[in-house]
């Protein structure tokens, strides 16, 4: 193995996985944490282990130079930027590489690309990706010109920043009265949020699925598909419970987008682990935008196909060919994570705090991802998911059941968590029925935010 050693510039749940594969492929590893970090698991099971930083993220996880310096002097080869915090900075990349490490990811011009949305979307479509109707560009002043192209498109519209994430910088339009105003906002906003007030226009799907594709790419010529997630239960555009496969997705299409997919990696000379995210609609897949890192739910992929996606990661960072070819890839069973927040299950407010007393589930089928243990604290300083509850069955019936046993198992004392709302979520007619669109979860949980308001 060319990689010796690697420094996990993250935390939490994604640091442990992170440091569990390096592990099992015999790579020394690096922690680099934060000080109200200093008792997390996995910096207690790293080799080596440096403090970057104060609690906020600013001037730890996402301060660049202090994890190069620690990559420096820990004499340490790679950096896994894991997900979120700088795992998506194509700077961050660059001056990796400059200082003469490997970043664990795609080359920052290929993160650069995804980030601006427009110039994606352009780049997919000529890779051939079905991409959602829309102005195949930047919107200019022009407001005649703007309102020809949303009625080209059709109504209702979506406005959207170019520079957007985490669900923010859109507006749905309805009408042509209200088109201006939308588009004067959401530019106002962006350049608020992203620095960037460019914004696009595409057709607002109405009922549809998120429905992803993962792929694996190594930079030399070889690029897989291992098939898809469904992460349509959301709220505020955030997933909560994702599955694979997909709910009626059929070997066929799975297939067709697979390939699709793989040949625009191959375009675009993608390397390392990678998402196509979609909106799927009455049967057709429409491209929304590239994750360009490792994902939370990237479990569920894992476990109907055997494969690890870190160890793969890690592999195609140390230069490695692609080892696994497209028809090795075969889906076994169902699996479903449900994401475990330390977060109040009725309200969402979150709930940091010690951890008075933990179980976890067990059995057949059954995994848990998380740093938390008995007697740990979960600081209010960083995002409130504490692991991740994965299961594996021969059905999607089975993983259900599974999920259910194990949920009903997983004890979490001393702060509150989301585990009511997974079980809510779980025992739920509509979800068990399967293939429901992105709005279901909220419009259930309004519904009974009306019941509970009516009867109480
Ligand atoms: P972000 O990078 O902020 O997550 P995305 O482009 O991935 O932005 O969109 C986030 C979510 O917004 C989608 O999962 C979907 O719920 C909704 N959305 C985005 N574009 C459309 C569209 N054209 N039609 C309907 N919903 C959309």
């Amino acid at each position: 193995m060319p990689l010796d050693k690697v420094v996990i510039a993250n935390r939490g749940e994604i640091a442990l996985r992170i440091l569990r594969a390096c592990h099992a492929l015999g790579i020394r590893t690096v922690a680099v944490h934060s000080t109200v970090d200093r008792n997390l698991k996995h910096v207690a099971m790293a080799d080596e282990s440096v403090c970057i930083g104060p609690a906020p993220s600013q001037k730890s996880y996402l301060d660049m130079a202090s994890i190069i310096a620690a990559a420096e002097v820990t004499d340490a080869q790679a950096i896994h930027p894991g997900y979120g915090f700088l795992s998506e900075n194509a700077d961050f990349a660059e001056r990796v590489e400059q200082s003469g490490f490997i970043f664990i990811g795609p080359r920052a011009e290929t993160i650069r690309l995804m980030g601006d949305k427009v110039e994606a979307i352009r780049a997919m479509k000529e890779a051939g990706v079905p991409c959602v109707p829309g102005s195949g560009g930047p919107l200019g002043d022009d407001a005649a010109t703007n309102v020809k192209i949303a009625r080209g498109i059709g109504y209702p519209v979506i406005v959207k920043a170019a520079g957007g994430g985490g669900g923010r910088g859109m507006r749905v339009v309805h009408t042509e009265a209200a088109l201006p105003t939308a588009i004067a906002t959401t530019k106002q906003e962006a350049l608020a949020a992203f620095s960037n007030d460019m914004v696009y226009m595409e057709k607002f799907l109405e009922n549809p699925r998120h429905v992803e594709i993962q792929v694996l790419a190594d930079g030399q010529g070889h690029a897989i598909h291992l098939g898809e997630r469904d992460c349509s239960m959301q709220r505020r555009h955030q997933k909560v419970v994702e599955e694979a496969p997909a709910p009626g997705i059929t070997p066929e299409q799975r297939a067709e987008i697979g390939r699709v997919c793989t040949e625009a990696c191959l375009r675009i000379g993608y390397r390392g682990a990678g998402t196509f995210e979609f909106l799927y609609e009455d049967g057709r897949f429409y491209f929304i935008e590239m994750n360009t890192r490792i994902q939370v739910e990237h479990p569920v992929t894992e476990m109907v196909t055997g494969i690890d996606l870190v160890r793969e990661q890690l592999m195609i960072a140390s230069g490695k060919p692609l080892s696994i070819r497209q028809q090795d890839v075969v889906l076994a069973g169902h699996a479903i994570e449900c994401r475990i927040n330390a977060e109040d299950p009725e309200t969402f407010m979150p709930s940091p705090g010690l951890i008075a007393h933990f179980h976890a589930p067990g059995g057949p089928g059954v995994r848990v991802d998380s740093h938390i243990y008995e007697g740990y604290r979960v600081p209010a300083n960083y995002d409130s998911m504490i692991g991740k509850l994965i299961v594996h069955g021969a059905d999607r019936a089975q993983a259900i059941a599974r999920m259910r046993t194990a949920l009903s198992e997983m004890v979490v004392d001393g702060i509150r968590t989301n585990i009511p709302l997974q079980q809510r979520i779980l025992a739920d007619a509509g979800f068990q029925q399967g293939g429901q669109n992105i709005h279901y979860l909220e419009k259930r949980l309004a519904e009974r935010r009306d019941t509970t308001l009516s009867i109480g």
